[in-house]
């Protein structure tokens, strides 16, 4: 009798045990569901990428001395630093310099070791290509200076948001039943010059 009551004990501990887990494991579910969606539809929306985000290398052809430190700390060898020596003024000629973003790991040991600083790790992500080869970035390529994301059409700013009801900053807020849900910022503008009635939709309350 004293064994089955100790199980029934231990059975009733365990059970309880692990209704616990099972409510905070929901208790998480339901605090996210509280939360706005993290996923953007790329590439119709893009995420800024972090201030120390290691991207496209950038290279500034005017500032190296080819001293091929970045090829020394590149645990694959990979900056081809194509250079001359000249017998008159007995110092190297810089003819050419390229890096390989298809075997290049971006570590940014190069960038972190050259003593001149003339390479930099930018925020540039999209290097996505048909032809492998073209990953093979020159010294043109290599200093063509990335996309300034407020120059990128593909992101929207607060301003472009402007034709939302007042108070939304996220189009997923505003109810399927608005008039402005499906509608480019210009068609709304459109509808809203057109309807000519501030009294029925002033600016920026479509209620
Ligand atoms: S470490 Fe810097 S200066 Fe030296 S070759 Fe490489 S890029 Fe040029
Ligand atoms: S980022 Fe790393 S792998 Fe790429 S070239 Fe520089 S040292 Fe080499």
């Amino acid at each position: 009798m004293k064994d089955f009551l100790q199980k029934v004990n231990s059975y009733i501990k365990e059970a309880f045990g692990a209704s616990k887990y099972l409510f905070d494991g929901i208790t998480v579910t339901f605090d996210h569901l509280k939360r706005r969606p993290v996923t953007v539809q790329y590439p119709y929306e893009k995420l800024i990428p972090s201030e120390r985000y290691r991207g496209r290398i950038h290279y500034e052809f005017d500032k190296c001395i080819a001293c091929e430190v970045c090829v020394r700390v590149c645990p694959i060898n990979l900056p081809v630093v194509d250079w001359v020596m000249n017998k008159e003024t007995k110092k190297k000629e810089l003819r050419n310099y390229s890096i390989d973003f298809g075997a290049c790991i971006f570590c940014g040991n190069c960038v972190e070791y050259c003593p001149t600083n003339c390479l930099s790790m930018t925020e540039e992500y999209e290097l996505a290509t048909f032809d492998r080869h073209n990953l093979n970035y020159d010294n043109v390529a290599l200093g063509r200076l990335p996309t300034n994301v407020t120059s990128d059409p593909t992101v929207q700013s607060l301003k472009q948001l402007t034709y939302l009801p007042k108070g939304v900053m996220d189009p997923h807020e505003v109810p399927a039943s608005d008039p402005r849900v499906g509608k480019l910022p210009e068609e709304v503008l459109d509808w809203m010059v057109s309807s000519n009635s501030k009294e029925e939709l002033p600016l920026g309350n479509s209620k």
